[in-house]
């Protein structure tokens, strides 16, 4: 576990991972996606009983029929830097963040 980070002009710094994002808030909106530069999450389509079906990689893709509706998912979270940009543009405040000094090495 590391407890000390730095930006390049020496300031402090601790980075904020994106570890979950609540399935049942998430309105799939998509602004998370837009503004990670590090490919952390993705859409997946969900059915009727929130099961994940699978990642939206067609956007035509209803999955015979099940689909209901879809969900932001992280599927790598080892890739986060911990920026934060994707919890300043989520509109419903469903993302959990854990900061780098809590995560094991
Ligand atoms: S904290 Fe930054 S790098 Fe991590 S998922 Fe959010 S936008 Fe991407
Ligand atoms: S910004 Fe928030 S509501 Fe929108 S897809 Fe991402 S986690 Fe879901």
């Amino acid at each position: 576990m590391r407890s000390t980070f730095t930006t390049r002009d020496g300031s402090g710094w601790m980075p904020e991972y994106l570890s979950a994002i609540d399935g049942a808030t998430c309105i799939g909106c998509g602004r998370c996606f837009k503004v990670c530069s590090r490919e952390v999450m993705h859409l997946y389509g969900v059915d009727e009983a929130g099961e994940i079906l699978g990642a939206c990689d067609d956007e035509d893709d209803d999955f015979d029929g099940e689909l209901n509706r879809m969900i932001m998912v992280v599927d790598h979270a080892g890739r986060c830097i911990g920026c934060g940009a994707c919890a300043r543009v989520c509109p419903k405040n469903c993302q959990t963040h854990v900061a780098a000094d809590q995560v094991a090495a």
